[in-house]
């Protein structure tokens, strides 16, 4: 595996282009100061040139002064996503390494703690805006959100490779980009970009857990990652309880449940895929004394009427996790989506045995936090019942948060009397 070497050229960014040098308006030039990453098309009062996707973009100030540099993509709102600030830098492969490096030191306490499977790189929070690079074990995920990237492809896969030796390298589209980059590059989603083929079942280690992802057609990059820190606070409030994970997917928050000594767990999804999956993951620690003694049970339904059917058979847990997919996608959604969350807990509620701990996630960007736990505690004393918050948890290591559209995770841990 050691001399293996990428060997697609799809970095073509060894031909000389032509910058675009680009004004934007006072605002921009401010929100630039702060070290905001992304220009809007609507922000550029001046272009020298066309420009394709993945061009650089040198931004001008109004005394022609350099203020900042990134990559143009012209089927984007977002035209510029900024790679670099105040001063002028060569993008080249020495400036990515560079990056992927600190990005790699500032997660170096996961290394220590059993995990190989985690965020490398976490976009705009990490100086990259519009990658994301996830690694399983020896299997590592980019994801790119902008057209703007596939140029680039090359170097950071020759990074990756000097730093990792990995043995295959796999490119996840985002949706918006799939069709275009298919057709512009014939880069299809979930392709293998180097390396050997990847199996459906990528195992890897999560805090000493084994874990399967599946990252060419699993949910993001094949597992939930950035919920690992609450996993395991999950685990430190199990023992002796019965647990219901509710949008369990693969079981992330069971296994954790189990291991910290819950009696018992039940895992609900409306994906039978991803119950058995999260069957297998039970079957890989085995070995793990809390696991082996857990009775894991699965339920593929619909959490909602799962809930209010539990409620009515006087169904009761200890622990209630509620872990729900994003409910807001654009502005127009986020009444809804907060009244979703209020009537989540409510049901969640339905089912917890007095005292118990309720454990409500979301991950819907435009919904704040402040309105997020708003919802929980309105939703709570509607119904009388009274909450002593355990814990408010963001971001874990893995995914920092250095602009204000980074943050989306937001966890409440309370008991409820
Ligand atoms: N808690 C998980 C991640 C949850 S992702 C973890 O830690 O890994 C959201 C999950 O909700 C997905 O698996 C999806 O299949 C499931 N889901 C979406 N809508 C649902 C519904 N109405 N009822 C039950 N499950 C649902």
């Amino acid at each position: 595996m050691e001399d293996m070497k990428p060997t697609f050229p799809i970095n073509d960014s060894s031909q000389p282009k032509r910058n675009i040098a680009v004004r934007v308006t006072e605002n921009a030039e401010t929100m630039i100061r702060k070290h905001h990453p992304w220009i809007f098309d609507q922000s550029i009062t001046y272009q020298s040139h066309a420009g394709e996707a993945g061009d650089l973009a040198v931004i001008f100030d109004s005394q022609r002064k350099f203020l900042a540099l990134g990559l143009w993509d012209p089927d984007s709102v977002i035209r510029i996503r900024i790679l670099q600030f105040s001063k002028p830098a060569e993008i080249d492969q020495d400036w990515f390494s560079a990056k992927i490096q600190a990005a790699y030191t500032l997660r170096d306490v996961l290394y220590a703690q059993h995990t190989d499977g985690y965020r490398l790189v976490f976009g705009e929070n990490d100086g990259l805006p519009g990658l994301v690079i996830d690694r399983y074990a020896a299997v590592f995920v980019i994801k790119i959100y902008s057209a703007a990237w596939v140029r680039y492809l090359g170097w950071i896969a020759e990074c990756l490779h000097n730093m990792f030796s990995y043995r295959s390298l796999v490119i996840r589209l985002s949706r918006n980009i799939a069709e275009k980059v298919e057709e512009a590059y014939g880069i299809r989603d979930g392709a293998v970009l180097d390396g050997e083929p990847v199996a459906e079942r990528v195992l890897f280690r999560e805090n000493g857990l084994t874990f399967e992802a599946d990252p060419i057609r699993g949910h993001k990059t094949g597992f939930y990652l950035d919920q690992r820190e609450n996993r395991a606070r999950v685990e430190r409030l199990a023992a002796g309880k019965s647990v219901l994970n509710v949008f369990s997917y693969n079981g992330g928050f069971s296994l954790y449940g189990a291991r910290g000594k819950a009696k018992a767990v039940t895992s609900v999804d409306l994906n039978p895929l991803a119950l058995e999956s999260a069957r297998r993951n039970f079957a890989y620690n085995l070995d793990t004394p809390g696991i082996k003694a857990c009775q894991h049970e699965t339920v593929v339904a619909d959490a909602f009427a799962y809930l209010q059917k539990e409620a009515s058979n006087q169904g009761k847990f200890d622990l209630v996790i509620l872990d729900p997919p994003m409910f807001a996608q654009n502005q127009s959604q986020i009444d809804r989506a907060i009244a979703t969350y209020q009537n989540l807990t409510r049901l969640g509620l339905g089912v917890l045995n007095p005292g118990g701990v309720l454990v409500q996630a979301s991950c819907s960007s435009r919904v704040s936090s402040a309105d997020f736990y708003d919802a929980i505690y309105a939703a709570v004393q509607r119904m009388g019942r009274k909450i002593h918050e355990i814990e408010r948890t963001g971001h874990p290591l893995d995914h920092p948060v250095n602009f204000p559209e980074g943050a989306y995770l937001k966890c409440l841990f309370a008991r409820i009397e």
